[in-house]
């Protein structure tokens, strides 16, 4: 892990973002619990995401699928044969890899030594071994032509590549026999699926329409050493957009660009942001492509936008027996529509936000950290700082807290001094405190003081929620 990355892992585990789950017996891999903070930056996630696909958009309608469904479904999906990873183990040390990533990883090291002709040609042959019919045989070969070594132990000694099914099961009901098995959705997209015309008949939509959704998603991933990157439990937030067939292109553009504006909006610097094109295609895609942000542990996938032709709604009809066709009143001719998918992970935008936010500035000798949230992201926006906890300043400090509560997540601190409260704001990430003093008392007044630049302005307590709300609306990312 780079030293940034686990800076960001600390700050994340000492101020109260994110925690190892079951910490207390030893954690539990690739599983983790958001605290106080992460909590509140994740619901902020949350909630701009809905706003910007279910709010903005009156063609768009909201679901929340249950996590266990019918088993059929993920037959029907494909999911229960082809939800496969390949897995290669070094014998010396008894780790264990995802096959793809591995030769990935080679040809990030050849890139970064210059050698961009071979990397090239090996990033050829990874193309060609994921389409190969016998696919972990190929890639198999190319670990072997190319002579990759186990990232850990240095080693060359590997174990067939093996495919593995990411698919947790449990079974249903008291008795466990394998006609009760029943699967952890490892997507949301398939009850958007499977909710087609109840969703498309209460909403009264006509295609193009969209059904959006955040929930709980499960994989047992092979990998899973990167934090919040990789778990196997995890959250994602998907819109499935139907579409008449053969106007499938111009949406996949349309929510290609809306999908790179969200990232943007959200303060993400548009250098830390691309697009990538997928080496192999999915089964049900016809195009497909990932907004993927630079992270400590280097280029890797955020969001996936996804064309996924009539693919799922077709196979749900020949499994259900129930018709999954629209009439399109305006074209007078019945189709099974087209799907564009939007689908990202929350969790790996949280991820995002982390890694972006993080700073560490010079001031005065010292090492200030702080964390540059966006202030509609930032877990609190306003600080509300007594300078000292008497003469009526915690009494007027709480009465500006009551005024701003209803608009903003506020947090009252009145412990230690200012200075050190300031950077305890900064560090994580709160973009506003406004300090309450002996002058506010007798002329009401207070000083707000911005994250960003450290500079302090005196306002009159009356003008201070709108001031707030009109820094807020003209923040932009440095
Ligand atoms: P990867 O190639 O990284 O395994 P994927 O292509 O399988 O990802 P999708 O199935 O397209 O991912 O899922 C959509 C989004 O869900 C991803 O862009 C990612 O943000 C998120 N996601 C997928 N798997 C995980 C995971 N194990 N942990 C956290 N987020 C995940």
């Amino acid at each position: 892990m780079s030293d940034l990355f686990e800076k960001i892992v600390s700050l994340s585990k000492r101020r109260g973002f994110i925690f190892q789950s079951s910490e207390i017996y030893g954690g539990l891999s690739a599983t983790y619990d958001y605290g106080p903070l992460g909590v509140e930056l994740k619901r902020n996630v949350t909630q701009r995401w809905w706003n910007s696909m279910v709010y903005q958009h009156q063609n768009i309608s909201g679901l929340d699928a249950a996590i266990l469904m019918h088993p059929t479904t993920w037959k029907a999906s494909g999911h229960v044969d082809a939800f496969n990873d390949p897995l290669i183990d070094d014998k010396t040390s008894k780790m264990r890899y995802r096959a793809d990533q591995l030769i990935e990883g080679h040809i990030d090291r050849l890139r970064r030594k210059g050698k961009d002709e071979e990397a090239d040609r090996v990033y050829q042959g990874l193309v060609d071994a994921l389409n190969a019919e016998d696919s972990a045989k190929a890639l198999y070969d190319v670990i072997m032509s190319e002579e990759i070594r186990s990232p850990d132990s240095g080693m060359f000694d590997w174990t067939e590549v093996r495919h593995f099914n990411l698919m947790f099961d449990t079974t249903i009901g008291p008795v466990s026999n394998p006609d009760n098995k029943i699967y952890l959705r490892p997507e949301t997209a398939q009850g958007i699926f499977v909710n087609f015309h109840n969703v498309r008949e209460t909403g009264r939509h006509q295609v193009p329409f969209g059904i959006a959704q955040i929930g709980k998603a499960f994989r047992n991933e092979i990998v899973a050493r990167q934090f919040i990157f990789r778990m196997r439990e995890f959250e994602q937030m998907e819109m499935q957009y139907f579409v008449q067939p053969g106007t499938q292109m111009e949406a996949f553009e349309q929510w290609r660009e809306e999908r790179m504006n969200w990232h943007l909006s959200n303060g993400i610097r548009a250098s830390k942001l691309r697009w990538h094109e997928h080496e192999k295609l999915a089964h049900y895609a016809d195009a497909a492509q990932d907004i993927q942000y630079e992270f400590p542990i280097g280029w890797q996938e955020v969001e996936g936008i996804h064309s996924r032709t009539d693919f799922d709604l077709k196979a749900h009809q020949e499994h259900s027996g129930k018709k999954m066709e629209y009439f399109d009143p305006r074209s007078n001719e019945k189709y099974i529509p087209y799907v564009v998918e939007t689908s990202v992970g929350l969790d790996r935008t949280v991820l995002t936000l982390l890694c972006e936010a993080y700073r560490e500035e010079e001031v005065g000798g010292d090492t200030r950290t702080l964390m540059k949230f966006h202030p509609k992201l930032a877990p609190i926006t306003v600080g509300i700082l007594p300078l000292v906890k008497k003469d009526g300043m915690p009494e007027l400090a709480h009465k500006i807290e009551d005024r701003l509560k209803d608009q903003m997540n506020t947090f009252y601190d009145e412990k230690g001094a200012v200075g050190r409260r300031y950077r305890r704001m900064d560090e994580i990430g709160t973009p506003y405190c406004v300090t309450v003093d002996g002058e506010s008392v007798e002329e009401g007044t207070v000083t707000v003081r911005e994250r960003d630049t450290m500079q302090q302005e005196r306002i009159p307590v009356d003008n201070l929620l709108g001031y707030l709300v009109e820094r807020i609306a003209d923040w932009k990312v440095s």
